[in-house]
């Protein structure tokens, strides 16, 4: 009751909130949650995709503790610093995929995205090219819900009763060969295809009124959609073509996601910037981050000593509190082999995940490194997919949870994305509670008449 009078719950529907009221989760171990009646989940979604080395690290609670009794909180604007935002920045200089040259801390995806858009704009400026604005995103991405963030983003429930997406933001089609693909096509001239309508748009735009594209190396709020391996190469090309900036959002891909530190390793993605949050502190602490080219970074340094200011920033940019857990999360990633674990992890999710390919309700199984998910159907021959007032991936979710796991209905998919200190075992567990929710939704589909 608390709760139901007093919290609103984003991405809930807050009538039947009313009605269902909180689950509260009391605390964590490992890769297992607690509820306030002591039933145990396992976090088959890391939670957000973000409790990367689950929900008792005692390093990294130690660490926030000792520098919220040194220095809790500064600030980094006019020449200020602190040695954990440094020291961050280092690790992430060299960690990158590519060269990079400069970081910039935000908290959350969504202001890391933002500022990115910021940072593509005034670059140009610096180049005399204010014309250079607009945005092209995909269909079913995901960047956020800031107001330029959820413009970017390609999903229609975020911009319905918003207005949105605002002026010169674009989209594409989503890389998703078993959706989008056309019959007889191959995967190659799905890319070549899909890299010739970005060619044409850019085109009949204006190739000097186009200044970024935006990415996730793998989409996961759209639904774990993983591109085919020679998208981003053709896609790459038509932005130098261009002269269009790339900008990974590598939110939840950074970090070791995909089996690589970065998605963009995964996808030979050559960035101009990175944007990554999330397992940056394995969500210990929010924190973001933009990881900039020295091409644009001349341009921002260029455009702020002609006006005297680079006139962006945010209170909590860089808090030393949430730098000191990213520096320790990520000595964690290298020390402990965290990162170099995921393919083996990788492949016992594979292994596991392959025979579901058979389930009825299932159409397809997709994954890279730790996430994963199955697209739902009514008809696998077809590939039609159940209606959406059906709520079925909800249905399925909703069962998981019964049974004891966390896992995220999203769109015709239902996603897993297991913490990355996960046991081979608990993978084999994750994915048989999972079989056992499918299971229970196609016996229950089957009783209603519909199979
Ligand atoms: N980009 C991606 C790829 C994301 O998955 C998310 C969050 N799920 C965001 C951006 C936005 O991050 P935040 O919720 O921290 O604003």
């Amino acid at each position: 009751m608390r709760d139901i009078s007093t919290h609103i719950h984003p991405q809930t529907n807050l009538a039947l909130h009313e009605t269902l009221g909180p689950t509260i989760m009391m605390r964590g171990e490992g890769a297992y949650v607690y509820d306030d009646d002591g039933k145990q989940y396992l976090e088959g979604m890391s939670g957000l995709w973000c409790a990367a080395l689950g929900m008792s690290e005692k390093r990294l609670a130690d660490v926030a503790t000792r520098q919220l009794n040194t220095l809790p909180y500064y600030q980094n604007f006019a020449h200020r610093s602190t040695e954990p935002a440094i020291e961050l920045a280092e690790r992430l200089l060299k960690v990158a995929p590519v060269a990079m040259s400069k970081v910039l801390f935000q908290s959350s995806g969504s202001e890391a995205n933002d500022t990115a858009i910021k940072l593509v704009w005034y670059y140009f400026h610096a180049k005399g090219q204010t014309q250079k604005r607009k945005i092209i995103t995909r269909h079913r991405g995901y960047h956020g819900t800031s107001i330029a963030s959820a413009s970017l983003t390609g999903l229609p429930h975020l911009h319905r009763d918003f207005n949105l997406p605002l002026d010169g933001f674009l989209h594409v089609t989503c890389p998703h060969f078993y959706r989008e693909g056309l019959p007889g096509e191959t995967e190659e001239a799905f890319s070549t295809r899909l890299a010739e309508e970005l060619d044409q748009l850019i085109v009949a735009q204006g190739p000097e009124t186009v200044g970024a594209f935006f990415a996730e190396p793998v989409m996961g709020t759209g639904g774990v959609i993983v591109p085919p391996a020679d998208y981003f190469e053709k896609i790459q090309t038509v932005l130098r073509k261009h002269d269009v900036l790339l900008v990974a959002d590598e939110v939840i891909t950074g970090f070791g996601r995909t089996g690589n530190w970065w998605g963009s390793q995964t996808y030979a993605m050559k960035p101009d910037i990175v944007t990554c949050a999330k397992a940056l502190t394995a969500a210990y602490m929010p924190l973001s981050a933009l990881l900039i080219s020295e091409r644009v970074y001349q341009g921002m340094r260029a455009q702020s000593e002609k006006i005297g200011v680079f006139g962006h920033g945010y209170t909590y940019g860089a808090h030393p509190v949430a730098c000191a857990v990213g520096v320790e999360a990520l000595r964690i990633y290298e020390e402990d082999g965290i990162i170099d674990n995921v393919p083996a992890l990788a492949a016992r999710m594979q292994a596991a995940m392959a025979p579901l390919a058979d389930h009825p309700l299932i159409g397809e199984v997709r994954g890279v490194g730790l996430m994963w998910a199955v697209e739902l159907v009514r008809d696998k021959q077809s590939k039609e997919a159940f209606a959406p007032d059906m709520q079925f991936g909800l249905g399925v979710q909703n069962r998981a949870f019964e049974r004891g796991l966390v896992c995220r209905s999203l769109g015709t998919g239902i996603a897993l994305a297991p913490p990355l200190i996960c046991t081979e075992e608990q993978i084999d567990e994750i994915v048989a509670r999972f079989t056992q929710a499918l299971n229970a939704s196609l016996d229950a589909y089957s009783a209603s008449g519909g199979i």
